[in-house]
């Protein structure tokens, strides 16, 4: 996995994915993930499942955590939420998002397209779930790789 996560993000875009998944936290109570990895074995929105729940996505108080899925050598990106902001939002949301992403993608801007989604998303979590002034880093901002 190291191989194909250094193919296609610097160190210095991954800190800046991290340091965006941390800005939009600061706003509110949702928690944003980002996973990476080479290939799917499954089907992608199954993996993507499976992940969300070992990386303990499904455990946050709120059940507003949202989860950017990336397998990078087969191409497969998937952007899950829990079922907290996914009832406010719809699939529409996720819908729209899941384009403006993909469309970064598909000019090669791999980082630039992770950050433009956890911006967003971050915006309708904050929305939504406004952080509060005992908020907990419910889950790390760094990202997951397997
Ligand atoms: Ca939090
Ligand atoms: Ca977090």
């Amino acid at each position: 996995m190291a191989k194909s996560s250094e193919k296609f993000f610097s160190q210095s875009e991954k800190e800046a994915l991290v340091a965006s998944i941390r800005a939009a936290e600061l706003l509110t109570s949702g928690e944003i993930k980002l996973h990476l990895q080479s290939k799917c074995k499954a089907q992608p929105f199954e993996e993507a499942k499976k992940v969300f729940e070992k990386i303990g996505m499904t455990r946050t108080q709120e059940k507003n955590g949202i989860l950017f899925f990336l397998s990078l050598e087969d191409k497969q990106f998937v952007i899950l939420g829990d079922s907290g902001i996914h009832e406010k939002v719809h699939e529409e949301f996720w819908n729209e998002i899941r384009r403006e992403v993909i469309d970064f993608f598909s000019q090669g801007k791999f980082a630039e397209g992770l950050s433009r989604g956890i911006k967003l998303c971050g915006e309708k979590l904050a929305f939504y779930f406004p952080r509060r002034a005992d908020d907990q880093d419910e889950l790390s901002n760094d990202i997951s790789v397997s």
